[in-house]
């Protein structure tokens, strides 16, 4: 079983998105477990109060150093006694904090944390968090785009759902095992259910026609001509044949479109 371990002052706000659909209902047979960590619990002043003035001036409130640590270490100690019933050896824990700063999420990036037991993520508010805190718990800096949010709940839910899906039995085996973007650095190719005539436009014949090879060359045809057009960054990683790098170029050139 996975275990993801959030850290934040909404922990209302980050269970409400990941206890629905299929994240919900995997946690509900126990493939994974979410346990969001209230930082607020782990305030050490009378005022319950998490955040304070950055030294140096400047705009808006930080995160104190203290009650994040509080509250790490208090998840530290929640894995230590699932490691220890299990009889496993202790380690730390990967700690990734979700910030603009950090590196772009990526599937690869999730393929890689779905590999571990557990996964701690800590989510910024206000302007962030003191710097010596993150020195000392976090191994990850994670962002999920150039631009900057209120809060690092909505990021760390993305990063759960993106890496949950990759846990074996959360999705059918048939769903996971099949192509989906990103595979091989191209995107996926287009579908359609029913009906077959929909608007007056008319599902690709060759989907109709149960010929299985067909269907596989026009969906790799499909999967490259939209990575060309829609992200032609990815391509330069893709394993494309001779004949595909030269339909490409007829792309470029508009010979094809
Ligand atoms: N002052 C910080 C900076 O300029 O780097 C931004 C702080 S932001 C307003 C508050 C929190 O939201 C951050 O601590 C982080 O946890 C989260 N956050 C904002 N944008 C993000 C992004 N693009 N990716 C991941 N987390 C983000």
């Amino acid at each position: 079983m996975m275990r993801f371990y959030i850290m934040t002052l909404f922990p209302e706000m980050v269970m409400g998105g990941l206890s629905t659909s299929i994240i919900g209902r995997a946690a509900e047979k126990g493939l994974l477990s979410i346990d969001a960590v209230n930082i607020r619990d782990y305030a050490f002043n009378k005022h319950n109060s998490v955040d304070d003035y950055p030294y140096g001036g400047g705009a808006g409130m930080l995160m104190q150093a203290e009650p994040v640590y509080q509250a790490y270490e208090a998840v530290r100690e929640k894995i230590r006694g699932t490691e220890d019933k299990k009889g496993r050896e202790q380690k730390s824990p990967r700690v990734v904090y979700l910030s603009p700063q950090g590196r772009t999420f990526n599937q690869q990036m999730a393929e890689e944390f779905a590999k571990e037991q557990e996964l701690v993520l800590l989510c910024g508010h206000y302007e962030g968090i003191d710097e010596r805190v993150l020195e000392e718990i976090v191994t990850d800096y994670v962002s999920v785009g150039d631009y900057v949010l209120t809060g690092g709940e909505l990021p760390a839910m993305v990063l759960v759902d993106a890496i949950a899906r990759l846990v074996p039995g959360v999705l059918h085996n048939d769903v996971s095992a099949e192509f989906e973007s990103f595979q091989g650095h191209l995107l996926e190719y287009p579908q359609y259910s029913r009906p077959e005539v929909w608007h007056e436009k008319r599902v690709p014949e060759v989907l109709l026609s149960g010929h299985h090879a067909n269907v596989e060359k026009w969906r790799r045809r499909q999967s490259v001509l939209r990575t060309a057009k829609l992200r032609p960054d990815l391509l330069e990683k893709a394993d494309l044949t001779e004949e595909e790098k030269s339909f490409i170029e007829s792309v470029k050139t508009n010979k094809i479109s």
